[in-house]
């Protein structure tokens, strides 16, 4: 794929059934302008957002990704999304996505201020080259997110586990990495914990167990994770979800970085310390995570 577009969706309500949404839907080019002066998206990033990997034009895990839209959507107060009106969008997107690695970014903003509806679009778009990370690793700094594990649920205002648009701290984190001589970021949780990096889950192996934090505490549950549980538990692993300390890191017999546009890329050093690499099961996981998933 090798170019940009958006499909403008006009949004029904979530429980309006129709069997073609396709006349609610425009079709324009990225360059061409499609927001109006005044969304909320822009103004505040108030909305919630996915990243839909696509390869060879197969959108891959859209019923996971669409629901965590609509989880987002109801911890941010937005109306709810008619999921059939979104999946038609994202299919006919994918359509035009070709061969190739592409991602699709589906944006439900809580639209114009005063304005009577939400902004809803999806964007297509070639996705970056991550070849060379998942060949070569990552090098992670951990930073400290500044809350401990229990403010999800002490502070649901927060909207820790929603997957909202305001990403200007997620982005100032991975070049307080990049700063450090780091590609990337894990968040620690300010009583000790490990959380997630600003654009991916974290999966750490100790022998044959692997162990992710659990979504309960303010991070996102990530859909590839998800995927890569139900692939490690059908080759016979153990696979769970613990509150992990931040000592535990170091540890780790093998770690990675996971995420639906980057797939799987394994942690080589953890604050300057190598870790243990097993690239032959994360290519194995890349082949898995390349392979059609519905
Ligand atoms: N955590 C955060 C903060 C993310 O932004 C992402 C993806 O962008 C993930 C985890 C991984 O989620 P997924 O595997 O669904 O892409």
């Amino acid at each position: 794929m090798n170019r940009r577009f958006a499909l403008m969706i006009d949004p029904v309500t979530a429980d309006e059934q129709r069997a073609d949404y396709g006349d609610t839907f425009t079709h324009v080019d990225a360059a061409a302008p499609a927001l109006s002066v005044g969304e909320l998206s822009t103004q505040r990033g108030d909305g919630v957002f996915e990243s839909i990997g696509v390869i060879d034009g197969h959108a891959q895990e859209v019923v996971p990704h669409l629901e965590r839209l609509a989880h987002s959507a109801r911890l941010c107060d937005l109306p709810a999304p008619n999921l059939a009106q979104w999946r038609q969008a994202i299919d006919q997107a994918a359509d035009e996505c070709g061969e190739g690695e592409a991602v699709i970014k589906l944006i439900l903003s809580r639209g114009v201020e005063h304005g009577p509806t939400p902004t809803a679009w999806v964007t297509a778009a070639p996705a970056a080259d991550f070849h060379a990370v998942r060949a070569n690793g990552v090098r992670v700094v951990t930073l400290d997110r500044g809350y401990d594990l229990g403010a999800a649920e002490r502070a649901p205002w927060l909207l820790l586990g929603a997957k909202t648009l305001s990403y200007a701290v997620n982005m100032a984190a991975l070049r307080e990495a990049h700063r450090r001589d780091a590609d990337d970021a894990i968040f620690l949780s300010s009583d000790g914990f490990v959380l997630e990096a600003p654009t991916a889950s974290l999966i750490l192996r100790f022998g044959d167990r692997f162990v992710t934090p659990a979504p309960n505490g303010g991070i996102l549950h990530g859909t590839t994770q998800l995927s890569v549980y139900e692939h490690l538990a059908a080759r016979g692993f153990e696979v769970g979800y613990d509150r992990i300390p931040a000592s535990d890191l170091p540890r780790a017999d093998a770690a990675w970085l996971v995420s639906s546009v980057r797939l799987a890329t394994a942690i080589s050093a953890v604050d300057g310390a190598p870790l243990p690499v097993d690239q032959p099961l994360t290519d194995e996981l890349n082949t898995y995570l390349l392979s059609p998933r519905d």
